[in-house]
């Protein structure tokens, strides 16, 4: 039977993107390929705020997400990938995976939720167990599923079939039950642009699922980022709906950027993504 490191596996409503407003299980798988110290930092800065965070609090080690401190600054889920947190994230079986989403669903089987495959980087190295997981039997329901990813891993030929093969058994087209949730780094979040901007790989998620782009900004600067990068998109084919996003893990953050990146999207006829999660919730860790 195949595992998962879960950091998280919680049940809310999506935030953010295409299904902003569902009623979700988010599955948010441990490990990625970046640090995205640069989000809510003066442009070419930094943060520290995670790496300051001690794996301790008052001298007892932290034993629940729950009890780690939000950041303002870096990559709010920084619990999902960082390796001093990576005990609290624990390696699990389908099976156990599966019972525990059962628990969480208010009818303790799917109807009308949603599955949010989230990381850290979901398609990093998990790719190879997520069938196990969604053929389990009480997986049989669940219709529609989102991968958010960062977009720089490619899908590999054994899971392009499974999830063709998934959408033929739910007689689904692929736009209704798989969409791939890409947010591709902008220089503000501290990752280099060769590393981050990868268009011939999200032109093989446009061959399996309903795909988007949501660029994370706060400045003009970073919306003119965005708009070259979507230009690199566009060139290589992809031809789906692009979204602005404030950036903004706490609210004191999001509330100073909000209105502003709306109307930048609107300015330039791009969507724009809302993170409910923030005015909601707080962004608290299980939302
Ligand atoms: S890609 Fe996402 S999860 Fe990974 S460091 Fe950046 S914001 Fe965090």
């Amino acid at each position: 039977m195949s595992k998962i490191k879960i950091a998280e596996l919680f049940y809310s409503i999506q935030g953010e993107g295409r299904y902003m407003g569902v009623p979700s299980v988010f599955l948010r798988t441990f490990g990625c390929n970046f640090k995205c110290a640069g989000f809510g930092m003066p442009r070419g800065e930094l943060s520290t705020e995670v790496e300051n965070i001690s794996f301790a609090h008052s001298n007892t080690p932290y034993t629940d997400y729950k009890d780690l401190p939000l950041v303002a600054t870096g990559c709010d889920s920084y619990a999902s990938w960082d390796p001093r947190f990576k005990d609290l994230s624990p390696m699990m079986e389908s099976n156990g995976i599966v019972n525990r989403i059962m628990e969480i669903l208010p009818h303790k089987r799917w109807e009308e939720e949603h599955l949010v495959i989230t990381g850290g980087e979901p398609l990093l190295g998990w790719q190879r167990a997520y069938p196990d997981l969604l053929e389990h039997d009480s997986m049989h329901r669940l219709k529609e599923i989102t991968f958010e990813t960062n977009g720089t891993q490619k899908l590999t030929l054994e899971f392009k079939d499974y999830l063709n093969k998934w959408k033929l058994r739910n007689n689904k087209s692929w736009c209704e039950s798989i969409t791939f949730s890409v947010s591709p780094k902008l220089p503000c979040s501290g990752e280099k642009w060769e590393d981050a901007i990868c268009p011939s790989i999200i032109y093989e998620y446009e061959d399996v699922g309903y795909t988007y782009l949501k660029f994370v900004v706060a400045t003009e600067q970073d919306v003119a980022d965005a708009e070259c990068a979507i230009g690199a998109y566009r060139k290589a084919g992809f031809d789906g709906p692009i979204y602005l996003m404030p950036v903004g893990g706490v609210e004191s953050v999001y509330t100073l950027n909000n209105r502003r990146v709306a109307e930048l999207a609107m300015a330039r006829g791009l969507r724009y993504s809302d993170r409910l999660q923030v005015p909601l919730f707080k962004n608290e860790w299980g939302t």
